[in-house]
């Protein structure tokens, strides 16, 4: 076995925001059926440490970003972790890059900045007797590694994977020093944007390599609609750039076995008991059309303020929708009103873990309308449960789903609904279509197996990203 070390803001089942921490916690098990064995690196929030009772100190230093820092070591879920333990960067409660305020703490640059650089230290230093061959970085919060370990001298291969290009980590070029940046990569080949520190750019000029999480966004990632600014130098590194599904973890998410729902089942047929439960949980009544999902952030990207204003050809054709997010304050007061005034749609205004897989088990479809979509990991689980996804053709939404178009159907294969321009119309015509399939039984039996069956796991990405380490690590 080969060494890695993924470095990342977030990892499952530790710290989570998003399908960033899925991915991340995913890696390890993935990789090491490939040849690689991989640790992960992440920071010592609150709820991390509270997991790191008898771990191994294997760095420390008196000075990292300004404040003394150690990186312990210990097995925690089967992971290999190395936790950065640095109380004045990561020791706040509460969520993990925002303040009180809901803002952005005003040092996230730094605080990144300082697991970057750990994460080149440990690569050019070694640590606890072990150093890794290759590096792989998990968007801005750990892109600025390549540089510190160019500074260093270390060797080791650097793979950026891009998982969402709309956060860059900015900060004011007044940070150079702080950041501990050489002021001679601040220009427009290096990591400066419009006058600002971007440390996404940061890792995409210097990286060896780069990836994101589908093929269609690799795609979309480089044309103005789509790369956030960085289009460019996307571009420009597009030799370089691939696309690599996310896979999700089939061990958890398998309705035959999931320890999160009362009854399992295995086929199409077996969810009307989830279903049922789902509609007394929701308080929903009883009818003849789909019982549609969505589990979802509430923010713009997903696209959710297009579905409300489609809503009525869901629920005038008998359809229910049931929501589960959380997220900005106008969305969340938008879908409870939505729920309020029509007894079809219920809204859950939240985070939880077990409703959600409750949820797959008993929808019909899952709907992800998202405007943008690096890969999406609500349309996998929903195919996985046989919750038929309803998704935007764009990202790795395109990548996943079978659309059940004239050609989708007649060769049987479909496994899903796509819905292109991502408008209000075009989502509507969806939903339309999405009711009048359900109201079709063979269709709709064959739609729902193919969904079941299509494969979602890691085995295909893994072998993937091993090609890619094995690309760049040193000879
Ligand atoms: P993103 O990373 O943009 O949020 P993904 O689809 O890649 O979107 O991943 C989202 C992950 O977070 C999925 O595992 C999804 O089930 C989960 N999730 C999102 N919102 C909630 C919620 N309110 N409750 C439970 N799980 C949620």
């Amino acid at each position: 076995m080969r060494n890695a070390l993924s470095v990342a803001s977030e990892c499952v089942p530790l710290i989570k925001t998003g399908g960033l921490a899925d991915v991340v916690g995913a890696l390890p098990t993935a990789l090491s059926g490939a040849g690689w064995a991989l640790k992960t690196l992440i920071p010592g929030y609150p709820a991390v440490m509270a997991a790191m009772e008898g771990a191994k100190e294997i760095w420390t230093t008196d000075d990292l970003m300004g404040a003394p820092a150690r990186v312990l070591a210990k097995e925690v879920a089967g992971l290999d972790l190395l936790v950065l333990d640095a109380p004045a960067h990561f020791d706040r409660p509460g969520a993990i890059y925002l303040g009180d305020d809901g803002n952005d703490h005003p040092d996230n640059p730094e605080r990144f900045a300082a697991l970057a650089f750990a994460a080149a230290a440990i690569a050019t230093e070694g640590a606890g007797g072990w150093s890794p061959e290759v590096l792989h970085l998990h968007d801005w919060q750990a892109a600025l590694t390549p540089w510190y370990l160019r500074t260093m001298g270390g060797t080791a291969g650097t793979l950026l994977t891009i998982h969402n290009v709309a956060f860059h980590g900015l900060a004011p070029a007044s940070r150079l020093n702080a950041l501990r940046l050489p002021s001679e990569g601040f220009n427009r080949d290096g990591f400066e944007f419009w006058g600002q520190i971007n440390m996404l750019k940061a890792g995409i000029v210097a990286a060896d390599k780069i990836s994101t999480v589908s093929p269609t966004y690799a795609r979309e990632l480089t044309t103005p609609d789509f790369g956030m600014g960085l289009d460019g130098v996307l571009k420009g590194r597009r030799n370089d750039l691939s696309g690599i599904l996310n896979g999700i973890d089939t061990a958890a998410w398998d309705p035959a076995t999931d320890p999160l729902l009362d009854s399992h089942f295995k086929t199409p047929r077996g969810k009307a008991k989830a279903k049922a439960a789902l509609e007394t949980e929701f308080d929903l009544p009883q009818s003849d059309g789909p019982l549609c999902i969505v589990v979802s952030r509430l923010t713009e990207q997903k696209g959710l303020d297009l579905l409300l204003d489609a809503l009525p050809a869901l629920l005038d054709r008998g359809g229910r929708l049931a929501l589960l997010g959380t997220g900005d304050r106008n969305l969340e007061n938008a879908w409870l009103e939505a729920a309020a005034n029509h007894p079809h749609v219920s809204a859950k205004i939240g985070y939880d873990e077990a409703l959600s897989h409750r949820m797959f088990a008993g929808a019909d479809a899952v709907l992800v309308p998202s405007r943008f979509e690096p890969c999406g990991l609500t349309q996998m689980f929903g195919l996985r449960y046989g919750a038929v996804p309803v998704v935007a053709m764009t990202g790795g939404l395109a990548d996943t789903v079978i659309p059940a178009n004239a050609a989708g159907l007649k060769a049987g294969v479909a496994t899903g609904l796509q819905v292109f321009p991502v408008t209000t119309d075009a989502l509507a015509h969806a939903l339309v279509r999405l009711c009048n399939l359900y109201r079709m039984p063979e269709e709709w039996g064959q739609i729902q197996k193919n969904a079941m069956k299509q494969g979602v796991g890691w085995r295909a990405s893994a072998a993937a990203y091993a090609a890619l380490y094995d690309e760049i690590a040193p000879a």
